[in-house]
């Protein structure tokens, strides 16, 4: 039974295992060997993974931790990152090799070999020489998905200038708020985005940001609309203008391999977004190893997509840095998944013979959603990986995913990791690890994860508490920009007796010592003594046939402490005629059976939609202040705002 002071309650089991075929083991890029391998010494092993890159001068110390929680890895050592990306495939004869298959909303296709990309980021990076960026100068990107943002990144890569990128469908607050704080100097965008079949513009966004924000010199615009823009003559650059007359020659420099790479801020889904900052050899080691070890990249013959937008952590290394390292062939998608039809997607799998898919869980879910029929129309059988990321994908989603996208067979990789991580931390190996649904399962090989309780001590297997990563990694973070106490505070206070990175989350072992990630510790719920996480609950849910997607949080009770209040969507949503009390009743004893009585919901709410981050991560804060009757809180990070109305309407008619 569980413990009533226990740090998280764990209230559910899972029993499938899906171990991989004989066929992909044999074939696996990473096998077992590996964690006895990094367990016997792990700087050696990362000293082998960095051999992955080229380097102009070597590392003369693997880690220097002496100033913790600063780490300092392959000191001494000098290499430029977007060399790696793209010159030395040129190089070794791979320049005719498509990196990018980019495929624009409106149906339009551009085909990028590695031997175009070159001449692209050099041109890129040319320009921007030009227009005065230099190394450690900070340039903000605010593009939809164009190639252009892609060579932006890796041009800014090239000259050691370091990037913002800000994802294209933030508003000209928060845009203003980031160059802001990273004291850009340029910002490179588009006049206009196409988005759901419209072309909205852009450009406006960033005259405003602009205006308010000192620090920029000059706006690079990428015409892809071809919508009217107001122009500041002297600081507002077309880029065909500008790019297109650049030399395709440029000598790329050696940086350190601490040299700072980029400014990333986090998705906001618990509060103020933070600046994360990453830093060259370590973070393109370990997005280079854990792309290669992870999705079982075959560069030769493999079709990999991330469906991330380069605007979040899992563009940036999933999409630029691991995967182009690794001299990837990739498609990478303007658009939204419905357009123009909900089966765009799959379209784009059968057109490309992708075989390495990387998306989220609440695309997975929506997917769920529009029914099983849609990826039924499409071939699918190229696809042999399948990976997950930015939220515990509930165990009903991840067999969906294997069964009806993977066709029974496709190892499925749920990978955590953080914007600070800057890289997969746990995940399964797909050739190695029998996988359950549901769990992220072991930290990679080279990586150090625990669950603890509140004193910082490992919680036996069965035990809940807090995820911390004990050891430090190539790609971690290295501060907060321009606020150091912040990282402390954030980071390194709460085990700091101990030294343990604090990731936030809470997480459980189950009887095999495998890890289950069980959402922010912050919206754990206290319900008679009892510590319950959202997820447990929310996976109950969703593995009735009825739902489509849920979220639950802890609101203040007189009686328990705190209630279980669930907000769910149906598939078909309420009958006609029907009050739903029938259906809530129905899932309220349903997740009783499935986890026990002590999680059921005090109150379950049917709503039209939840309230999610512009990643897709629904944000549990807000719904806690509508279920608490507050007014609700800080909505900027919020894909739709009104999102919330429409949830408050609804309940007006439909609470207890
Ligand atoms: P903020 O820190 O501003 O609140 P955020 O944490 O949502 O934003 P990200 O760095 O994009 O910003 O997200 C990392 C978080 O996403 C993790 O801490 C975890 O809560 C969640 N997450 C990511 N991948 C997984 C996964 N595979 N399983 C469970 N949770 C995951
Ligand atoms: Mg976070």
């Amino acid at each position: 039974m569980t413990e009533p002071h226990a740090a998280l309650d764990n209230l559910s089991t899972e029993n499938r295992k899906f171990p991989p075929s004989d066929e992909f083991a044999a074939q696996a890029n990473a096998t077992a060997a590996l964690y006895e391998e990094a367990d016997a010494d792990r700087e050696a092993f990362w000293a082998e993974q960095a051999e992955r890159l080229s380097w102009d001068a070597k590392w003369t110390q693997v880690l220097d931790w002496s100033n913790a929680p600063f780490a300092k890895w392959f000191v001494g050592g000098r290499l430029n990152v977007a060399y790696n990306c793209v010159d030395r495939h040129v190089e070794s004869g791979h320049g005719e090799q498509v990196a990018i298959h980019w495929e624009g909303e409106p149906g339009d296709s551009r085909t990028i070999t590695y031997a175009d990309l070159q001449r692209e980021v050099s041109k890129a990076a040319n320009a921007l020489v030009e227009l005065g960026v230099g190394a450690e100068d900070r340039v903000a990107i605010y593009m939809p998905m164009v190639p252009e943002a892609i060579f932006s990144m890796l041009a800014c890569a090239r000259l050691g200038a370091l990037h913002s990128v800000v994802f294209g469908g933030f508003s000209a607050e928060a845009l203003r708020t980031r160059i802001e704080d990273s004291r850009a100097k340029l910002v490179i965008t588009t006049d206009g985005q196409y988005r759901r079949g419209k072309s909205a513009a852009l450009k406006p966004a960033v005259d405003e940001a602009v205006a308010k924000a000192g620090s920029v010199e000059h706006v690079l615009v990428v015409k892809r609309t071809n919508s009217d823009v107001e122009w500041t003559e002297g600081r507002d650059v077309w880029w065909h203008d500008l790019v297109d007359r650049q030399s395709e020659q440029h000598t790329p420099e050696a940086f350190d391999s601490e040299h700072p790479l980029f400014i990333l801020y986090t998705s906001g889904t618990t509060g103020n977004p933070k600046g994360i900052l990453h830093t060259s050899g370590g973070y393109l080691t370990q997005a280079s190893y854990t792309h290669h070890a992870v999705f079982d990249l075959k560069p030769d013959t493999d079709v990999y997509w991330c469906t991330a937008d380069i605007g979040w952590v899992t563009g940036h290394s999933y999409i630029v840095y691991g995967p182009l390292s690794n001299r990837v062939t990739q498609v990478v998608y303007e658009g939204t998944p419905d357009t123009p039809d909900k089966g765009r997607h799959w379209q784009i799998v059968q057109k490309y013979g992708v075989s390495i898919y990387y998306t989220a869980p609440t695309l997975i879910r929506t997917f769920m959603k529009w029914g099983a029929d849609i990826p039924a129309g499409y071939d699918l059988s190229s696809l042999r990986v399948l990976g997950s990321v930015g939220e515990p994908i509930n165990p009903e989603a991840w067999i969906w995913y294997r069964e009806t996208i993977g066709a029974g067979k496709t190892p499925v990789v749920d990978t955590w990791w953080q914007t600070e991580t800057g890289a997969i931390m746990i995940s399964p190996l797909p050739g190695a690890t029998a996988a359950k649904p549901g769990s992220a399962q072991r930290p990679l090989p080279g990586i150090g994860a625990k669950v603890v309780d509140d004193q910082g001590n490992e919680v036996p297997h069965g035990g809940g508490g807090y995820l911390v990563l004990d050891e430090p990694w190539p790609a971690m973070l290295r501060g907060i920009w321009g606020d150091e106490q912040r990282y402390r505070d954030t980071y390194w206070s709460r085990f700091g007796e101990q030294g343990y990175y604090f990731a936030g989350d809470g997480a459980k072992y189950d009887a095999d010592g495998d890890i289950w990630l069980l959402g922010r510790v912050d919206d754990v719920m206290n319900v008679s003594g009892h510590r319950i996480s959202t997820t447990e609950v929310e996976s109950a849910l969703v593995s009735h046939p009825t739902v489509a997607e849920a979220a639950v949080v802890g609101a203040t009770d007189a009686t328990t402490g705190q209630g279980i209040v669930a907000f769910v969507i149906l598939r078909g949503g309420v009958a006609e005629g029907s009050d739903g009390a029938e259906a809530i009743k129905a899932l309220r004893d349903h997740v009783a059976k499935e986890i026990g009585p002590i999680a059921k919901p005090r109150q379950i709410m049917v709503v039209p939609e939840l309230p999610k981050t512009r990643s897709g991560k629904i944000m549990r804060r807000l719904l806690r202040d509508v279920a608490e009757n507050r007014q609700v809180g800080d909505v900027t990070t919020l894909a739709d705002s009104s999102v919330m109305d429409l949830i408050s309407q609804g309940l007006k008619t439909g609470s207890p």
